[in-house]
């Protein structure tokens, strides 16, 4: 890993001990663990998704590690005038949980907009940051930067205190991030000390929440450019085997016919390796050299057909969980009933030590 700044440094050791304490035997340690995860539901989850959170989570899940899974809905509209299908990306978000195999009695998934008291949370958060902090904020810049000029809402600006009510709503302590989103975490973990300094008088009501960093790269898109499920760009976990072949074949590559791994050079060719790797598990490196001369439309069989194969059963899983949203509707349901209980508690001890209770 090349050399990071102070902050990045430190949050990448920690993450190290965490990993080790995930994957080693069961300890009290591990039992100690709460990861927060989750995704905004602008549209069908993808193999960026996948890749880089997805699995993972039902690995931590598989440990024991208690999990919160939360699908974002008023992150919705921190960048965009409407909320669009959000009904039905709700319950797409939802079942590629399910068909990831996310128990829902082991893995609570819930929505922002059923959960009042987590909401609440922002109100003493926001007395503990200045706008200029927030202004600053990496991740709210290149959010913003994606955009394409619209004007700054107060949500966008205010949505590492949302995250940070989030994530402290449920006493996390291990987020799953990638480096673009340690900004993110360490505002919360700034909102966190300082709520136990000034209202609480020192006391641990909040703990400072880890990173979990994830080693796989950004998934590029099928121009290039981020995979995004706002971008029109991706291949859906919902798409169908003919349909990822007719899309990987739509991606972007160059006009050597010898396939070579180089991030730097080959950006988009680099990237199908990588994807395509990730689902063989092997490396980017071996699957070019099996590759070699034999050019840009085998490697795009080689992606297509590791991706299908690997995503076979999610995609039987899937079209089963289709065919009973009512099933769907109720996970949720029953994810919310429990994420407000622990909400509930949580509002009740900071309007406790705040002096709020009347
Ligand atoms: P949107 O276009 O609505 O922002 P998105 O595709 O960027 O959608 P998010 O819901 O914003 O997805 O991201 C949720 C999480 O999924 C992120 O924290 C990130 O870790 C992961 N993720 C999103 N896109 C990718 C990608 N292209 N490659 C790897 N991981 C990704
Ligand atoms: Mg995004």
């Amino acid at each position: 890993m090349k050399a990071l700044p102070g902050t990045q440094q430190i949050a990448a050791e920690r993450s190290a001990i965490i990993g080790e304490v995930i994957d080693g035997p069961p300890s009290p340690a591990r039992d100690r663990l709460r990861v927060l995860t989750g995704d905004r539901p602008t549209g069908d989850l993808h193999i960026g998704h996948y890749l880089s959170s997805l699995k993972n989570r039902v690995t931590l899940q598989d440990k024991g590690i208690e999990s919160f899974v939360l699908v974002a809905d008023y992150q919705v509209i921190t960048d965009r005038d409407g909320v669009g299908a959000i009904q039905d990306n709700v319950r797409s978000v939802v079942t590629d949980y399910l068909a990831a195999g996310m128990d829902p009695t082991r893995s609570t998934i819930f929505t922002h907009s059923a959960i009042s008291e987590l909401n609440q949370l922002m109100l003493p958060f926001l007395s503990l940051v200045t706008d200029a902090e927030l202004r600053r904020n990496p991740t709210v810049k290149d959010e913003l930067a994606a955009t394409d000029g619209r004007p700054l809402s107060g949500l966008l600006l205010t949505y590492p205190v949302h995250q940070a009510a989030d994530i402290l709503f449920c006493h996390a302590n291990v987020v799953p991030v990638g480096l673009d989103q340690l900004p993110h975490l360490e505002q919360t973990r700034v909102i966190a000390r300082r709520f136990n300094r000034r209202y609480a008088d020192g006391h641990q009501v909040f703990p400072e929440p880890d990173a979990l960093i994830t080693s796989l790269p950004t998934v590029l898109g099928l121009d290039g450019a981020k995979m995004s499920k706002s971008r029109g760009n991706t291949i859906p976990l919902r798409a169908s085997a003919d349909e990822t072949v007719a899309l990987v074949r739509k991606a972007r590559t160059d006009t050597d016919r010898r396939i070579t791994f180089d991030r730097e050079r080959r950006p988009e060719v680099a990237n199908l390796l990588t994807v395509g790797a990730a689902f063989l598990g092997t490396s980017p490196e071996s699957l070019a050299s099996e590759i070699g001369d034999a050019g840009g439309a085998e490697l795009k069989r080689r992606v297509a057909s590791a991706v299908n194969d690997a995503l076979a059963e999610h995609r039987r899983r899937r079209l089963e969980l289709e065919a009973d949203p009512a099933y769907v509707d109720q996970v949720l349901r029953a994810g919310n009933e429990r994420a407000r209980v622990v909400a509930v508690r949580t509002l009740e001890t900071v309007r406790s030590v705040m002096g709020m209770t009347y």
